[in-house]
């Protein structure tokens, strides 16, 4: 059965995503994730979403469900998935409800990492991002060996365009407004889990494992 993770931005779950899809053996689906492959890419779509991405705002959705729809197609009943960053607003949802039918799926978890707003602000506007190993550092929290320099590949650090503080402020309300809905959404098919991501990673990842456990799927 299938993972549904929602955050805001800078609630860590991209990366408890990464480490729950190694350790259960489950597909990775990010969004934003592709997005940023295909403008690195400049494909066709990447050079259609680029400006969206810049702003912090969201990508259509006739655009993004279609990328959702080219995913699920590619991959067997027997491989789970974990959906982080989709859906992000209610048509979405119901689209992907639509597409899991469709594809004899069925939501099993939905976990919402809940996080303060200040927290978020904090988190990203210090995120050093290294684009070709993909390793993240803080400037504060989680800083590399030599300043501005990725300690794997050695290449330099930048901080992600859609990091800027105005731009993560623009984020944050497009979460609010947009994503905070799915919550209810979510909660009345009974399939909601809220789990404190202002904790540690270890501990947001331990407490995904035990709400996990016993459960089919
Ligand atoms: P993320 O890395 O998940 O924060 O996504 C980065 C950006 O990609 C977002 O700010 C949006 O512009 C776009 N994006 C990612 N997922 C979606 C989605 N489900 N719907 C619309 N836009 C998205």
């Amino acid at each position: 059965m299938d993972i549904l993770f929602i955050g805001p931005p800078g609630s860590g779950k991209g990366t408890q995503a990464v480490k729950l899809a190694e350790r259960k053996k489950l597909k990775h689906l990010s969004t934003g994730d592709l997005f940023r492959k295909h403008l690195k890419e400049k494909s066709s779509l990447g050079q259609q979403v680029q400006l969206y991405i810049d702003k912090g705002e969201l990508v259509p959705d006739r655009l993004t469900n279609d990328m959702v729809e080219v995913f699920l197609k590619e991959l067997s009943l027997e491989e789970k998935i974990i959906f982080d960053g989709f859906p992000r607003n209610l048509f979405q949802a119901s689209a992907l409800d639509q597409m899991l039918k469709q594809a004899g799926r069925q939501l099993a978890h939905v976990f919402y990492f809940e996080i303060a707003d200040d927290q978020v602000v904090d988190r990203l506007t210090g995120r050093l991002w290294a684009p070709k190993s993909g390793c993240i550092y803080h400037i504060r929290n989680k800083p590399p060996q030599k300043a501005g320099i990725c300690d794997q590949s050695g290449e330099a650090l930048i901080v992600r365009s859609d990091d800027k503080e105005e731009i993560v402020r623009s984020r944050l309300k497009v979460f609010h407004e947009n994503t905070k809905p799915l919550i209810d959404y979510y909660e009345k098919k009974g399939l909601l889990n809220r789990i404190s991501a202002e904790t540690s990673p270890e501990t947001v990842f331990q407490s995904l494992l035990k709400a996990l456990e016993g459960k089919s799927g």
